[in-house]
């Protein structure tokens, strides 16, 4: 389907793949689980902000701008897409970042997403934690502005209607996989912060009748605060595409049993959700995003909230970029033995 005729810039490798995981799923005594691998959009390193910046370096490009603003936590996985994507298209990439968990470890100042944000000559700008980023951005515009540059400003995650096409795109994308192949896939998992992800899958769902469930697993918000706010960001999609109808509330589902110790920290059910995937399937959750998401996943296997004879899908949104900045969280892998011959 040409998406409702947006303007799009078709950069992300798709369709993404969807494998099923069969040493996990045996592992966890069923039910089959499958992956989709929005880990593989093919952008520096992959991701889900590829889908959405597709739609949102669009409209920037009709507005004819030639910088874009954007921010988030300092490993945001966000901005490093946004940087990538910026490049690609010879636009200057300015970016805000708040340590959000007051780390001071070099890795994860400096590793991982900072390190591939510089590589792709994005300019960083370090601001407070306190500081009211909507704030900041606003006077970081206005300068840009002033020097000349005509300005285009992506909101945290790319998580606006615009954005969130991108999202009813994936959910239009895996119900035609899935049916292509007759598999009876009946629920979702995914991970759900700033909320285009899940609100752009749920519209899609629901437009192509897909009578597949979807449950979010907060990586941050309490369970009310998510849902509302994933709630209204898939009105404001469904509104934008000309289906103001398609969804209810009750269409939003999001968990936030699995955030842990908070924001971009990792509990240990994270941590062994990161090594069972990495062990057992050689695939590379984050600490931040993905590997709770898959935690919560375990744990619905494990507590047989899903039939051992049902399928269940898993949307990889990437991040793994992150496991650079969050090594000191995995101390055993630093152990190597020293051959004795
Ligand atoms: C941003 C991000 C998410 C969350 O998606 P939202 O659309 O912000 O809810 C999940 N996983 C990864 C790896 C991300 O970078």
């Amino acid at each position: 389907m040409n998406l409702f005729g947006f303007p799009r810039i078709l950069l992300a490798h798709l369709p993404t793949p969807l494998e099923r995981l069969d040493r996990l799923s045996k592992e966890l005594g069923g039910p089959e689980i499958w992956i989709k691998r929005d880990d593989c959009t093919g952008l520096s390193t992959g991701g889900n902000k590829t889908r959405k910046l597709e739609f949102l370096m669009a409209e920037a490009q009709a507005l004819q701008a030639d910088t874009v603003v954007t921010y988030g936590a300092t490993q945001s996985n966000h901005a490093r897409q946004t940087a990538a994507f910026a490049s690609k298209l010879g636009m200057d990439c300015h970016i805000l970042v708040q340590n959000r968990i007051g780390s001071t470890d070099s890795n994860y100042t400096s590793n991982g997403n900072v390190l591939l944000n510089h590589l792709h000559g994005a300019t960083i700008l370090r601001c407070a934690a306190s500081a009211d980023i909507q704030v900041e951005v606003a006077a970081l515009s206005e300068e840009l502005r002033e020097q000349g540059r005509k300005v285009f400003v992506i909101p945290a995650g790319g998580s606006n209607p615009v954005g969130a096409l991108g999202y009813v795109d994936c959910a239009l994308e895996f119900v035609s996989q899935i049916r292509n192949r007759g598999l009876a896939i009946d629920h979702l998992v995914t991970a759900t912060g700033s909320c285009g992800t899940q609100a752009g899958l749920i519209v899609g769902l629901r437009v192509a009748n897909a009578g597949i469930g979807l449950t979010g697993i907060s990586v941050k918000q309490p369970r009310a605060v998510q849902e509302e706010n994933v709630f209204n960001l898939a009105l404001e999609t469904a509104d934008l595409i000309g289906r103001p109808d398609v969804l209810t509330r009750r269409d939003v589902v999001a968990d936030s049993s699995y955030v842990g110790p908070g924001y971009g920290v990792p509990g240990e059910d994270t941590l062994e959700a990161i090594r069972m995937f990495a062990q057992l399937e050689g695939i590379l959750l984050d600490p931040v995003y993905s590997g709770k998401a898959a935690a919560g996943l375990i744990d619905y296997c494990r507590k047989g909230r899903f039939k051992r004879a049902n399928k269940v899908g898993f949307l990889h949104t990437g991040g793994s970029t992150s496991l650079f900045a969050f090594d000191a969280f995995f101390a055993d892998c630093h152990e190597t033995r020293t051959s004795s011959p």
